[in-house]
Parts: structure tokens; C-alpha cells; sequence
């Protein structure tokens, strides 16, 4: 089936003559069972049944076997956040003493992850910059356990050539993780390149509709996904079941939404290339992006993020957000309402100019999450709020 069916037709109960159309919420923390044998099977393994929903639950099984279809995968683990699926898929692998070879520009969750995994436990991290596959040969020790990718950057959004750096990481013995969350499956199957686990921020483009916190782990194989369902639960990491069915609601329209999510992002990046006091606009669409050949071949679209510099500095990027009307100005990102994020006056206000730089980010850099409003609603407030 093609992705854009397998959104809708999501896997529901059988009932003794029918089945509902849409996933129920199993609202229940428990489950009771007739026979004891029963009960401990289930709370042996992931597909023994439902004894207690931190191990196992229906609606959240629902959400972890459309995930896994759509990323092509064996079986997924949901959780309460990003973050949470992220911190398990690390801590559930690595060991003191082990190595991890990571992108340079991840996630300032994820690489605060690495940073205090290195202080506290002694796992050691070295950081690549995603340009040519043999850093990976070079950054490889007698240690290195596992590689750490990001389908799509944030926020300048930079494009790995997966295939050749899951086939680096491959060829060492690596264990590799992607984080899919800015591609989604939509664009980009990490596993179908060879990535053994791909992490999500549900929060994002998943659920769409800014309404729910929740991540996913997804395994290309079974063995693993074992390892990971079991290491998740005893974390306690487990995602609420009201949670998982927004999340499943929310997919159902994740065809539709990318598509209109990358065409607006497509428009906007043109318009702000035109206009005078853009200095420089990062989406991987563009000929001029230094990934745009990377991007054709890995990715199915480019994705909603578009990224600007202003050539105003600071304080340019600070009027601008304060003058929007429509666009909102908010941290996160992938929801249906256009969002945008001046890094330098909010999330990384405590770096100067130098900092910035050496994070990848300019005083002037705006973020923007195109949403899926008409473009030219969009266009009339960014318009209306640029210098
Ligand atoms: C937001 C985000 C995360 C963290 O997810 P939460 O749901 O906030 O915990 C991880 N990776 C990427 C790429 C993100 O954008």
C-alpha cells in the first residue's frame, strides 16, 4: 500500500461481527485477567497480549504499527516525548567507555543527551559535519558502538547523504539511529538506507495539529525492537493512550499535510530569496542549498522548514517576529499553523555573535514552519512584518 493509504486505514479491533472504523481509546492502566499464565506472558513480551499499558496498550499499539508500516520497520516503541524515545534509544545501547559518532548540528535536546550521558556515564561523543561519508571511516575507534543522524538539520536545514553514511556507519559495525522527525516518513525511509532504528518527535509533523508531546522508536528488526520495547518500559518512558490516538488522528491526514506543508515551504523560500532585505534563505528546494543534489535523491520532497537570514542582524530577526499577526511566534515546530523562531533573541539569547556562528546560526536567522494555510495569507504577514 502506498503511504497515503496506509495513514487512513489504521488497524482496529475485531469485534464479534464488525470493527470500529477509527482506533478507540483504551483509557485503562490495566487489564484483568482469567488465567495467571496468561497474565505473565503478557508481561513478558511486547506481543503476548495487554496486562498494564507502561508495557503495552491497544490504542498505543495501534499508533506503533502504523508508524512502523509507514517507516517500513518490523515494529515501533511510542513514548511520552522525543526525548524519551531518543534517551532510549541511546541509553538503551550504550555502554561507559563506548563511542558515539553524531552530526554536528542535532537537536539541542539531543546533543544536551550526549553531552550529559558523557559526564555522567562515560560514553564518549565526536561530532562530524555530514559532508563526505569517510568522516565517518576517520571518526571511528575500537569503541564506537553506534551513528547518530538527522535526516533533515535544524535549524539550517542541511541534508545527509544517508545512504552513503548508513553505509559508512555499516561497513564499521555501527549501530545507526535517524532521527526522521523534520522528513517524516512521507519524505524519507531511513530504514529502507539501512538506519537499524529511527527516532521521531511525534510532537512535530506525526501529530500536526500542536496538540500533543509524544516521540516513537522505530527497529528494522526484531531482536532489537525486543531489546528496545523492554528497555523503554522499565524507563518508563510509555506514552499516554489519549495521547497516542491524537497522534493517531492526527496521522491520518500527514499525506495531505506534507504535501501542502513542502508546496507552501517551496513559495515561501522563492518569495524570501526575492526580497531585498533577505540576506540568504537555507530549504534544501533550492539550487542554491549546498544539500539541493543530496535532497533529490534522498528525500521525496524538501520538507516544511524553511530557514532566512536577515539582513538586519538581531535586531532585525527581533522586530520581525514581533510584528507578525498570523504566523505565531512559538518554539516548536510542524504543526498546521505557520510557526517561527528567531533563535538569537529567544532560545539561544544567552550565545553572542561568535557562539552563535559556531552553532550554525546567524543574528539574523529566522526560522519559520510553514503551515498549511493558503500561501498567500502567509506570504501577506511575513511581507507585512519584514524590514
Ligand atoms: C522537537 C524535536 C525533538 C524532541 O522532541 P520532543 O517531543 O520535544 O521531546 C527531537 N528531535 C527533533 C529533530 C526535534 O525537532
Amino acid at each position: 500500500m502506498e503511504p497515503a493509504t496506509r495513514v487512513v486505514h489504521q488497524h482496529t479491533p475485531v469485534m464479534p461481527n464488525s470493527r470500529p472504523i477509527s482506533v478507540p481509546i483504551y483509557q485503562a492502566s490495566n487489564f484483568a485477567f482469567d488465567d495467571p499464565d496468561a497474565l505473565a506472558d503478557a508481561l513478558n513480551a511486547p506481543d503476548q497480549g495487554f496486562a498494564y499499558s507502561r508495557y503495552a496498550n491497544p490504542t498505543t499499539r495501534a499508533l506503533e504499527e502504523t508508524v512502523a508500516a509507514l517507516e517500513g520497520g518490523t515494529a515501533a516503541v511510542a513514548t511520552a516525548s522525543g526525548m524519551g524515545a531518543i534517551c532510549s534509544a541511546l541509553m538503551g545501547v550504550l555502554k561507559t567507555g563506548d563511542h558515539v559518532i553524531a552530526q554536528s548540528c542535532l537537536y539541542g535536546g539531543t546533543y544536551a543527551a550526549l553531552d550529559y550521558l558523557r559526564e555522567h556515564y562515560g560514553v564518549e561523543v565526536s561530532y562530524l559535519a555530514g559532508e563526505d561519508p569517510a568522516e565517518v571511516a576517520d571518526a571511528v575507534r575500537p569503541t564506537t558502538r553506534m551513528l547518530y543522524l538527522e535526516t533533515i538539520t535544524n535549524p539550517v536545514t542541511r541534508v545527509v547523504d544517508l545512504p552513503a553514511f548508513l553505509d559508512a556507519g555499516k561497513q564499521a559495525g555501527l549501530l545507526t539511529v535517524v532521527d526522521n522527525t523534520f522528513a517524516t516518513p512521507l519524505l524519507c525511509r531511513p530504514i529502507e538506507h539501512g538506519a537499524d532504528v529511527v527516532v521521531h518527535s511525534v510532537t512535530k509533523y506525526l501529530g500536526g495539529h500542536s496538540d500533543v508531546t509524544a516521540g516513537i522508536l522505530v527497529f528494522a528488526d526484531e531482536q532489537r525492537y525486543r531489546h528496545g520495547w523492554h528497555h523503554t518500559m522499565e524507563m518508563g518512558a510509555a506514552i499516554d493512550p489519549f495521547a497516542a490516538w491524537l497522534t493517531l488522528r492526527g496521522i491520518q491526514t500527514l499525506a495531505l499535510r506534507m504535501r501542502q506543508h513542502c508546496a507552501n515551504a517551496g513559495r515561501v523560500a522563492e518569495l524570501l530569496s526575492a526580497h531585498p532585505s533577505v540576506e540568504a534563505v537555507h530549504y534544501p528546494g533550492r539550487p542554491t542549498h549546498p544539500d539541493h543534489e543530496v535532497a533529490k535523491r534522498v528525500l521525496a520532497d524538501f520538507g516544511g522548514v524553511v530557514t532566512f537570514d536577515l539582513a538586519g542582524g538581531r535586531d532585525a530577526g527581533y522586530r520581525f517576529t514581533k510584528g507578525l499577526r498570523l504566523v505565531k511566534l512559538a518554539a516548536s515546530l510542524g504543526g498546521v499553523e505557520s510557526m517561527t523562531l528567531h533563535p538569537a533573541s529567544t532560545s539561544h539569547r544567552q550565545l553572542d555573535a561568535d557562539a552563535l556562528r559556531a552553532a550554525g546560526i546567524g543574528e539574523g536567522t529566522i526560522r519559520l514552519s510553514v503551515g498549511i494555510e493558503h500561501v498567500d495569507d502567509i506570504w501577506a504577514d511575513l511581507s507585512q512584518a519584514l524590514p
